[in-house]
């Protein structure tokens, strides 16, 4: 008896998935001299305030403190307001749509907006899974190649990728894995020509904006929201990297109030969440979202990583890649190598992504959510490498 899940034709959209099992840093003897660059994952204790707010919240005020919880007015109410300060537009809270994290809301928002036949852009080297869920949606991924090593916003290959079938580009900025922070003037001329766009075939084109690093910027720089600049902008948000706690899950899809199509995108997102299984956060980090907003990880200390591994990696010959925000330095690898390097640096207890993983071969994405003590190693590891 054959059966073959529906699932399996979706397994190449996510290299990922096969790449982790097999790779040597799931096979690694845990030890505390690893130097682990892999993930954005947290290698220091939580944030104290975090916690705090977590702990308080988990002490029921009322017989409903953990009734199912759907979008609730507190935490919706909170994010607008942030939203409002951060982008100088006036959003409701009637336009936040709570969910697990980043990824329900770019999920949710995917489903929300395209199905079969329709065509999403998507820039190329990506997050992880943006394939897996435009697919999973049912509509089509259309990749668009950033150019190393600027990655630019490339517009004239969007546009030359935008069809009569195309229903939304799915853009990330402060980009993960570049570091990349487009200004408004280039966030400006994306508009202009969505709009352009969406006049001339008579059908609106939105423009996904993934912010999960909107925070997480260098140097004194802002992350602008393409939601300034195009009315018809889904803002998508994750607290995963603000808090650098992403295994607690809240995030969120919201909507601009000069969004033409809000009233249709009220019903449809809160389908679309209610659709991919209840995907609304818990109730205790909803309880907690008031509170955690305005919290945030030191950036400071990333920002200090960075200027300590951009310039020592380079001072060994090699090409990096300056982040304007995100956890991430892009280094590339030494004649394109880069199974040799990952390998090599394995053989040190140094784990670093290899970029063909997020479809840029030939580079490695090193996280600067490892420790300072890790960064030394790390860079020590690097010199007996390539040195
Ligand atoms: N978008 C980007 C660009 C990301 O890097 C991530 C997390 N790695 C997400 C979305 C999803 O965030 P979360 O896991 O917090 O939902």
């Amino acid at each position: 008896m054959r059966f073959e899940s529906p699932m399996a034709s979706l397994r190449e959209s996510v290299p990922f998935l096969s790449f982790i099992p097999t790779s040597r840093y799931a096979r690694r003897e845990r030890s505390p001299r690893d130097n682990d660059f892999m993930f954005g994952n947290p290698h220091e204790m939580p944030l104290p305030g975090y916690v705090a707010s977590l702990a308080r919240s988990a002490v029921p005020q009322d017989k409903d403190w953990f009734a199912y919880k759907m979008n609730e007015r507190l935490p919706t109410e909170t994010i607008a307001r942030a939203l409002s300060s951060h982008t100088g537009l006036d959003w409701s809270p009637d336009d936040v749509f709570l969910t697990t994290g980043g990824f329900a809301a770019i999920a949710a928002s995917v489903r929300a907006i395209a199905g079969p036949g329709d065509e999403v852009v998507f820039l190329s080297p990506p997050w992880f899974f943006y394939e897996l869920l435009i697919r999973a949606a049912g509509a089509t991924p259309v990749r668009v190649p950033l150019e190393a090593p600027a990655f630019d916003l490339p517009h004239d290959a969007i546009a030359r990728a935008l069809t009569p079938r195309t229903r939304a580009v799915l853009i990330n900025s402060p980009h993960n894995p570049t570091g990349r922070v487009y200004d408004a003037r280039a966030l400006q001329e994306l508009a202009r020509l969505l709009d352009a766009r969406s006049q001339r075939e008579d059908r609106p084109i939105f423009l996904l904006s993934d912010e999960a690093y909107r925070r997480i910027v260098f140097d004194g720089r802002r992350a602008p929201s393409p939601a300034e600049h195009y009315a018809r902008t889904i803002v998508l948000y994750s607290y995963g990297k603000q808090l650098l706690a992403p295994g607690q899950r809240i995030g969120y899809a919201a909507v601009p109030p000069a969004m033409p199509e809000r009233e249709a995108l009220r019903e449809a997102l809160t389908l679309a969440i209610w659709a991919s299984g209840y995907v609304f956060p818990n109730a205790l980090l909803q309880h907690a979202l008031p509170e955690i907003e305005s919290q945030c990880v030191d950036i400071s200390a990333i920002a200090r990583r960075r200027d300590r591994m951009v310039p020592g990696l380079e001072a060994m010959g090699l090409q990096v890649v300056r982040p304007e925000g995100t956890f991430y330095v892009l280094v590339r690898a030494p004649d394109g190598d880069e199974a040799r390097l990952v390998d090599r640096l394995a053989d040190r207890d140094t784990y670093v992504l290899p970029g063909s993983i997020v479809e840029l071969p030939g580079w490695v994405r090193i996280s600067l959510t490892a420790n300072d003590a890790m960064v030394e190693r790390g860079l020590a590891a690097f010199a007996s490498v390539v040195g």
